[in-house]
């Protein structure tokens, strides 16, 4: 190829990422890039001393998470994108063991969320050291680390912006619990799956802190059973709609209502 093609096509390239205008910050930051071709989904389970998984339960929550990344494959098929999920254990599947695993406040958090934990727990130095092994190590530069932990507790992503510290956060990654702190039973695949799609830049649609009712009740009328207005048992009531696709770059045709949506704690 000439020098001046692939230059052309460097620039057309650029051109399409800013036509697509969402999150750049977000979009190819951090160790989950693109929820597109090969994505490589690392599993940690954590526990305390008193209470360690068993190989039962790690086996049924395996197997949910697996259901999600299925569902996620077959939702970007459907937008005629080819993704593929590989799935490894990190610490050969054992217990990585902290003395508590506290729910972690805001100033918590900046001081180092629970992928960071764990992965100061594995050995690595910081995140950005712990991004360059993992990367070589399972040959694949589009990854997230999925704490699994053995209590109580809500879900939450745990994303990386560029401008944000590499050391403390360049491997993006959830927390997963098997219950929620009132004892109900997690709907895994579905909140592993809209978990995810957070991570690659999808938007809350139901109301909570960030998002309001108005925008909750135009998207039950717009995208009914988008997985990011809700969660349910059986995951194969949902789908990824325009809007969610749009925003993890799967649908390339932009609507004007879609930026109306934004919540209030994405910023531009
Ligand atoms: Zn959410």
């Amino acid at each position: 190829m000439s020098r001046k093609l692939i230059l052309l096509l460097i620039i057309t390239q650029l051109i399409q990422f800013s036509v697509m205008g969402q999150n750049n910050d977000r979009w190819n930051a951090g160790s989950a890039k693109q929820l597109a071709g090969e994505v490589v989904t690392l599993i940690a389970f954590i526990s305390t001393p008193d209470n360690s998984w068993n190989d039962k339960d790690k086996e049924a929550i395996i197997e949910e998470l697996v259901e999600g990344e299925t569902w996620l494959s077959e939702q970007a098929h459907n937008w005629g994108v080819d993704l593929r999920f590989k799935q490894y254990l990190l610490n050969n599947g054992n217990d990585i063991v902290f003395n508590k695993i506290e729910k972690l406040t805001a100033k918590d958090k900046r001081r180092g969320s629970w992928v960071y934990r764990t992965l100061k727990k594995l050995g690595y130095r910081n995140s950005k050291q712990a991004y360059a092994e993992l990367k070589e190590k399972y040959k694949c530069d589009n990854f997230q680390v999925i704490v699994l932990a053995n209590k109580k507790g809500h879900p939450y992503a745990m994303r990386y912006a560029k401008g944000k510290s590499k050391r403390k956060k360049l491997v993006e990654g959830l927390i997963i619990f098997p219950e929620f702190e009132n004892g109900v039973q997690m709907t895994v695949a579905a909140t592993h799956a809209h978990e995810l799609l957070h991570l690659y830049g999808a938007w809350d649609l139901y109301e909570h802190f960030a998002q309001t009712l108005d925008r909750h009740q135009k998207a039950q009328e717009l995208y009914p059973d988008d997985i990011m207005l809700k969660v349910d048992y059986s995951i194969t009531n949902l789908n990824v709609n325009k809007l969610t696709a749009w925003l993890v770059g799967w649908n390339q045709e932009e609507e004007e209502i879609f930026e109306w949506f934004r919540p209030s704690n994405y910023s531009k």
